[in-house]
């Protein structure tokens, strides 16, 4: 059994006010604080930053059915530059939380199918799997990213498009030299 939801968690919804009987709806639009850890390695949602949730909450005969949209901020890392990247990310949601004492209680597992704990709902491992699944593994701050240097580590837009570390021959080293003197 998990611990117990607190109902004064960001993300644990009351159904209390939503009636029991299948097609009652209610929707629920306010803002929530982003748990930690909300991401991928490289680009996450800012643990306390403000998430966005607008859903929806049916009443279905097994349960509570949660769909909708939560909108968030998103920070991470370019992998091609390393240049800090902003965003927002939108994922829908559509999950269904079964009455503990319904047949999909019964005839699931409760990491197939989630579970209400008395009128509450946890939103939070539904949002962390959306969540993972819309950002990207490897974030660019832009598509054409042309990345660092490999040499000098400076990023090639504020290098010169004839940049490059090839060893010079020292032999002509010393004739540019000869030249530089002459002129
Ligand atoms: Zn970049
Ligand atoms: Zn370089």
């Amino acid at each position: 059994m998990p611990a117990h939801l607190d109902p004064r968690a960001p993300l644990v919804l009351d159904t209390r006010e939503l009636p029991r009987s299948p097609g009652a709806m209610r929707e629920v639009r306010r803002s929530a604080q982003a748990p930690g850890d909300l991401g991928v390695e490289l680009i996450s949602v800012p643990a306390g930053a403000e998430l966005a949730l607008d859903l929806r909450l049916q009443s279905v005969s097994e349960g509570v059915l949660v769909s909708g949209s939560v909108t968030a901020p998103v920070e991470g890392e370019c992998g091609r530059c390393l240049r800090p990247i902003s965003d927002t990310v939108v994922v829908d949601l559509a999950e269904l939380y079964a009455y503990p004492d319904s047949t999909t209680a019964e005839t699931t597992d409760e990491e197939e199918v989630s579970r209400l704990e008395g009128d509450l709902l946890d939103l939070e491992p539904a949002l962390r799997d959306a969540v993972v699944l819309a950002l990207p593994t490897n974030p660019v701050c832009r598509a054409d990213c042309p990345g660092l240097c490999s040499e000098c580590g400076v990023h090639w837009d504020d290098l010169p498009d004839d940049h490059s570390h090839e060893a010079v021959d020292p032999r002509w080293a010393a004739l540019g030299k000869i030249k530089a003197s002459e002129e």
